[in-house]
Parts: C-alpha cells; sequence; structure tokens
C-alpha cells in the first residue's frame, strides 16, 4: 500500500513526497486508520519503525481543520523521555505538518523557562514535552490543558525507566477525561500495561 491510500489532506501527502516517503510501514499501516477513526492506540514499537510518523500523520489531519488554541492552551500534548527524543519528534512534526498554519513548540529542561512561557502565549497544536519541565509550568498555570484533545505517551517504558512515574501521575488529575490517547512502548511489560489501563480508554493493541 502506499500514503495516498490514506485519507490524509493533500498538503500533507505533498509534504510526505517532499520527503520521499511512499510506502507506510508496519506500525503506520496499522495505526494510521485506528488514530483516524479517533481509537486510543497502544501501540509496541521500538525506534526506526516509523512509529513517530504513525501517530503524528493522523494527529495533523485531525487538528488542520481546527482553530488554534487560545492562549497557554494546548490542543496535543506529546510526552518523551528526553530531550533528544523531543527535538527529533518536533523536527518531524514541523516536516508533516509544512504549510499547514500549525504551531508546535517543544518544552524541556535545562534551558530557561521564560521563552518557553512566551512562546506557550500564543496557544500551541502540537506540544513536545518533557515531564518535569511540562508539570513545573502547568503549576505555573503557564500551560493549560483544558482544550487538550489528543495525548501521546511516546516511549513510555523509558519514561518510566527514567523515574517519570510520580510526574506523570501528578500531569494525569490536570488532563480532559475526554481525549485520544495514544501509547507507544518498546515492550509491553507489565508497568506498561498497568499505564495504559490507567491512562487509555479501550485501547487497539499493535504490535509491529
Ligand atoms: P522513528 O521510528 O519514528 O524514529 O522513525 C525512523 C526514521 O524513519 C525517521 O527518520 C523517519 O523520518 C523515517 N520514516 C518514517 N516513516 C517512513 C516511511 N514510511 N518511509 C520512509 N522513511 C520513514
Amino acid at each position: 500500500m502506499r500514503f495516498s491510500d490514506f485519507p490524509l489532506s493533500d498538503t500533507i501527502q505533498s509534504n510526505l513526497n517532499e520527503l520521499g516517503y511512499q510506502n507506510p510501514t508496519p506500525i503506520q499501516r496499522q495505526a494510521i486508520p485506528e488514530i483516524l477513526a479517533g481509537r486510543d492506540v497502544l501501540g509496541a514499537a521500538q525506534t526506526g519503525t516509523g512509529k513517530t510518523a504513525a501517530y503524528c500523520l493522523p494527529l495533523i489531519q485531525h487538528l488542520q481543520g481546527k482553530a488554534r488554541p487560545a492562549a497557554a492552551k494546548v490542543r496535543t500534548l506529546v510526552l518523551v523521555p528526553t530531550r533528544e527524543l523531543a527535538t527529533q519528534v518536533v523536527d518531524q512534526v514541523r516536516a508533516y505538518s509544512k504549510d499547514l498554519g500549525l504551531r508546535s513548540q517543544i518544552i524541556v529542561g535545562g534551558v530557561p523557562a521564560h521563552p518557553q512561557i512566551s512562546a506557550l502565549k500564543r496557544g500551541t497544536d502540537i506540544l513536545v514535552a518533557t515531564p518535569g519541565r511540562l508539570v513545573d509550568l502547568a503549576k505555573q498555570g503557564a500551560v493549560q490543558f483544558d482544550e487538550l484533545e489528543y495525548l501521546v505517551l511516546d516511549e513510555a517504558d523509558r519514561m518510566l525507566d527514567l523515574g517519570f512515574t510520580d510526574t506523570l501521575n501528578s500531569l494525569l488529575p490536570l488532563l480532559p477525561d475526554k481525549r485520544q490517547t495514544l501509547l507507544f512502548s518498546a515492550t509491553f511489560s507489565d508497568v506498561v500495561l498497568t499505564l495504559a489501563t490507567i491512562w487509555q480508554s479501550n485501547p487497539t493493541k499493535i504490535q509491529v
């Protein structure tokens, strides 16, 4: 199959063409239709399988018809374990959503918070963040989740391994119950399955 078989907009298709992507990878073939249909997805996928595009493309498709959220508010939150991954994900988001007018933003620790707080004032379609700094900014009200519709937990097993369990637990009560939640992990260990039970609602399981 080809990307053109998916109901993704002409702009997204032309961005994929420019990147030279023609055929979706296995995780993309399975996850994209489920995410487009609005279902929660629990995906077991290693780095290098194309998992980032598997969640970014359908979320960008969902977002392109929506108004940008108000100041400090966020429509989509992508949580990742490390700064490096956050940078890679936001680069992919920007390449796939080129010419769609979506605002994407990165929030990570280890750099001054002030520029991040200012950037959030313009409203964010897609926020890619590491958990620690995000929770700090949420406690100050610099980022607000009442307009959140989509949540991604990427490399969930690594977030738990790096000790983010309590930070994630403190974030969950701030999020709307009605949302679409996508969880990706290299493995489905017991702790990851427990996380999925708490954060997701009747997810479609995908293993590649
Ligand atoms: P990921 O597993 O998300 O880290 O992606 C691995 C790499 O594969 C990234 O550099 C992507 O840009 C690239 N990629 C993702 N999907 C495709 C595809 N369908 N065709 C070609 N390259 C892809």
